[in-house]
């Protein structure tokens, strides 16, 4: 048996709750089958556990930091993979190209992707141009 600490999302309740395991957690609240028994709703969830618990595991897992650092990187290059095969690169114009966009209804094939500094991007932001800002990691082997 394993006591978990649980808290409603909905009226913010914490309340302890026994499992038969972790896995009977899981499926329980995949299901929605885990009730809130103040309100009833079944936003309730796992609270993190104690300060100490998570202390220790920090420690232990730093090598898995790493390796999550890594898994991260590989995501932005892949997110980034996609930018570069579905947008048109217009490099330094970028700021003028989303405008000849927004402004001319320029029309284009693809969306554009490019550099533009934090000043560019709150100026179209104001203009009501929609930019995003992503991460981008310079694949040097591309
Ligand atoms: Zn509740």
């Amino acid at each position: 048996m394993i006591k978990y600490k649980l808290i409603c999302k909905n009226c913010d309740l914490l309340f302890d709750s026994w499992f038969a395991s972790s896995i009977e957690f899981e499926k329980l609240q995949k299901y929605n089958l885990l009730n809130c028994h103040n309100c009833n709703s079944e936003q309730v969830e796992k609270t993190l556990m104690a300060p100490k618990l998570i202390h220790n595991e920090e420690k232990r897992s730093s090598k898995k930091k790493n390796l999550n650092l890594r898994a991260i990187k590989e995501n932005i290059k892949n997110y980034n993979k996609f930018i570069k095969n579905n947008f048109e690169n217009v490099g330094e114009n970028f700021a003028y190209e989303a405008r000849s966009i927004h402004y001319n209804n320029k029309k284009k094939e693809k969306g554009i992707y490019g550099t533009a500094s934090k000043n560019d991007l709150k100026e179209l932001k104001e203009e009501g141009i929609d930019a995003q800002e992503v991460p981008w990691i310079e694949d040097k082997n591309n």
